[in-house]
C-alpha cells in the first residue's frame, strides 16, 4: 500500500468514532516499533517527523525508511506527516519529498518561538492549504499556543496561557479550509507537563467540547498528549536516571476528547521514556555488552509495547482493513471540486 492521505484516515476515524495516534520518529528502530505495533493491533497509523527529526535523520533517509514500511506492511494504511512546520517553505519541502500530510504551525512566527497574530496564521496556513491540496496532501493547522518546548519548537509558555478561543477557531477554519485543527486546551510538549496529578479541571475539556460543538465536522488534534506513566519514569530512575516527578495527560481525558471530535493524538515523550529505560536497564545489568543490537532490540520492543497499548486505548485497533486507500491524485481532484 502506498503512503496515504491523513484526511482519509481521519475521515474514517470520525465515521468509526475513534482516534488515531500520531507517533514521532527519528530513526529506523522507531519506525519499526510503530509498524510492528500497527500490525499486531491491525491499526491504521500516522508516523510523524518534526523539523528536528528531519535535520537529525535527513529527509531521504526518513522517506525511504517509510517507503520500506509501506512495502513491508501493505495491510496498514500509513501516513507520513510533518509535525510543526514553521513556514510554508518547510511544508513545501516536505510535500516535495513525499510527505502525505503537513502541519503548518502558524500560531508561532517562523522562528518557532514567538506567538504570531491571527492574520499571519491565516495567511501562512491558507498558502499551505492551496499548495498541499493541489497535490492531495492533508493540512493540519494550529490556533492558540501549546505549552512547553520540544525539539527547539515552542514559545516555552505555560500550557494555559494561550488557550484556543472558540470564535477564532471557527473563523480560522473558515478562512483557511484546513483538514485538521490543533487546539490549545492546557497540554504541553515534553516530559514535564504537570507538577501534580491532573484533576478533571487541569485540562480545559469544556473548551474542547465547545469547539467541537461549533465545528462538528473538523478533525481536532491533541498535541503533547503523552501520559508520562510512572512505571516508565521509574525504570529510568531505577537504572541510574534522574527524572524529576512529573505527570502527563491521563488516557481517560484523551478518551473523553475522542468522544468529542479529537481524531489525532500526538505521542512522543512516552516512547522516548520507554526507549531510554530499556537501554539504561541493559547498560546497568550487563555493562560488559557493547553490541548496539543488545540494547536497541529491547528499546524497540519497549516502544512497540507503548504504541500498541495507545492504539488499543485510542480505538484505532482493528480498523486497518476497513477501507481502501484513495490515491493522492484522487484526493486532489476531490479538493478541487469541493
Ligand atoms: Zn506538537
Amino acid at each position: 500500500m502506498p503512503l496515504v492521505s491523513m484526511r482519509q484516515l481521519l475521515d474514517e476515524a470520525a465515521k468509526g468514532g475513534y482516534g488515531v495516534g500520531a507517533f514521532n520518529v527519528n530513526d529506523m528502530e522507531q519506525i519499526q516499533a510503530i509498524m510492528e505495533a500497527a500490525r499486531e493491533t491491525k491499526s491504521p497509523v500516522i508516523v510523524q517527523a518534526s523539523r528536528g527529526a528531519r535535520a537529525y535523520a535527513q529527509d531521504n533517509y526518513l522517506y525511504h525508511l517509510m517507503l520500506a514500511a509501506a512495502e513491508l506492511y501493505p495491510e496498514i494504511p500509513t501516513v507520513l506527516h510533518l509535525d510543526h512546520g514553521n513556514s510554508a517553505e518547510t511544508c513545501k519541502s516536505a510535500i516535495a519529498m513525499g510527505f502525505t500530510s503537513v502541519m503548518m504551525d502558524g500560531s508561532l512566527l517562523a522562528d518557532g518561538k514567538t506567538p504570531s497574530s491571527f492574520e499571519y496564521n491565516v495567511a501562512e496556513t491558507r498558502k499551505v492549504v492551496e499548495m498541499a491540496h493541489a497535490k492531495g496532501v492533508t493540512v493540519e493547522g494550529e490556533i492558540g499556543c501549546l505549552g512547553g518546548i520540544e525539539d527547539g519548537h515552542g514559545a516555552g509558555l505555560d500550557g494555559l496561557s494561550h488557550l484556543t478561543d472558540p470564535d477564532q477557531a471557527v473563523e480560522f477554519v473558515k478562512q483557511t479550509g484546513l483538514d485538521a485543527l490543533a487546539i490549545a486546551i492546557g497540554t504541553s510538549h515534553g516530559a514535564y507537563k504537570f507538577s501534580s496529578k491532573p484533576t478533571g479541571e487541569t485540562l480545559k475539556m469544556q473548551r474542547l467540547i465547545e469547539i467541537h460543538n461549533r465545528l462538528p465536522n473538523v478533525h481536532l488534534v491533541m498535541h503533547g498528549s503523552s501520559s508520562v506513566p510512572k512505571e516508565l519514569q521509574d525504570i529510568i530512575n531505577q537504572y541510574g536516571g534522574k527524572l524529576k516527578p512529573t505527570w502527563g495527560v491521563p488516557v481517560e481525558e484523551i478518551q473523553l476528547g475522542i468522544k468529542n471530535g479529537v481524531r489525532k493524538i500526538n505521542v512522543d515523550t512516552d516512547n522516548r521514556l520507554a526507549i531510554t529505560g530499556a537501554i539504561r536497564k541493559v547498560f546497568f545489568e550487563t555493562p560488559e555488552k557493547f553490541d548496539p543490537r543488545d540494547y536497541l532490540k529491547p528499546a524497540r520492543e519497549a516502544m512497540k509495547k507503548v504504541v500498541a497499548q495507545r492504539m488499543q486505548q485510542f480505538g484505532q485497533a482493528g480498523h486497518a482493513a476497513d477501507y481502501a486507500p484513495i490515491p493522492l491524485a484522487e484526493m486532489a481532484r476531490m479538493y478541487a471540486t469541493a
